[in-house]
């Protein structure tokens, strides 16, 4: 049986910036591997030089800027990280966004939501993942391996009052893209899986404080009475995309603090 351990191995993360991502892009490091971030911000290159300051193992970083709405962007992305690299063993497509009001806020009722809050966060969560998938399969095919591990979310797999339109219908067809593409991968002996986080404290919400009643009312939800840490989700991460799941493919794992054992939210 293979291990968890990916040292030595090349490793791509988007949204690599902050939250999830970040705490991925860290274990991967400490692990040994080398770690490729990516972010459509800049603050990218500071996270990477932190976690690169923080390593006291043979992990090496090196950063990016990359938009995954933007397709040739992400080529490019795909095309340094081989040309840096020489090859690509682990992408983690990690890159998403909600920021618009759910259906309990003004604003996130269907006849009131706009068109332009809708295509913006299908840009980035289905047409980003599309673009970086493709690419990082047109890599992984060539190379006849490979392991894909894309974030997906438990709104991806229910309906959720608390959060948005887009962002619930973005996540489900994310859902779909992986069990689809993990068909076509599997030939070519390279795995795809999602995880399917449940409320995650990270910048998706913005960086503000958060109201007291909805961080409570999400607390409800989850039977371990506490929202997950990134790191938390970081652990799952890794074994989806490391030699332990080596049968896995097509899977969509949730990691939510026992939420979706639920069948109606414990009073
Ligand atoms: P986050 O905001 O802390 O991190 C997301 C990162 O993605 C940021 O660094 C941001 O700059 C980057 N990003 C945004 N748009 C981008 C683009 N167009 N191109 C490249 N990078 C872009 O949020 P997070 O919670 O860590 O989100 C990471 C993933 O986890 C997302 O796909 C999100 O949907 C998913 N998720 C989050 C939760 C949660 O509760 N936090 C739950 C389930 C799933």
């Amino acid at each position: 049986m293979d291990t968890l351990h990916i040292d030595g191995q090349v490793v791509l993360v988007t949204g690599a910036g902050s939250g999830i991502g970040h705490a991925i892009a860290r274990a991967c490091v400490a692990e040994g591997a080398t770690v490729h971030l990516a972010d459509v911000s800049d603050t990218v290159h500071d996270a990477a030089g932190k976690l690169a300051e923080e390593s006291t193992g043979a992990g090496t970083v090196a950063s990016h800027v990359c938009d995954v709405r933007d397709k040739d962007a992400v080529r490019v992305l795909l095309d340094d990280v081989v040309a840096a690299s020489g090859r690509l063993d682990i992408s983690f497509l990690n890159a998403g966004i909600n920021g618009v009001p759910s259906l309990l806020q003004p604003g996130g009722a269907i006849d009131e939501l706009s068109f332009e809050a809708w295509r913006g966060v299908m840009d980035v969560n289905l047409d980003g993942l599309f673009h970086s998938l493709q690419h990082s399969a047109r890599v992984m095919k060539k190379q006849r391996s490979g392991s894909i591990v894309v974030t997906a979310s438990t709104a991806g797999l229910r309906a959720e009052p608390r959060v948005s339109y887009p962002y619930v219908a973005s996540k489900s067809a994310v859902v779909g893209l992986v069990r689809q593409a993990s068909l076509e991968l599997a030939r070519f002996n390279v795995r795809i899986n999602a995880l399917a986080p449940g409320p995650v404290v990270t910048n998706i919400g913005g960086t503000g404080p958060r109201p007291a009643a909805a961080v409570a009312a999400w607390e409800d939800s989850v039977p371990m009475r506490r929202w997950g840490r990134p790191d938390d989700v970081a652990g799952l991460a890794l074994l989806l995309a490391s030699g332990a799941s080596s049968w896995m493919t097509g899977g969509i794992h949730v990691v939510d603090g026992g939420a979706s054992a639920l069948t109606q939210i414990p009073s």
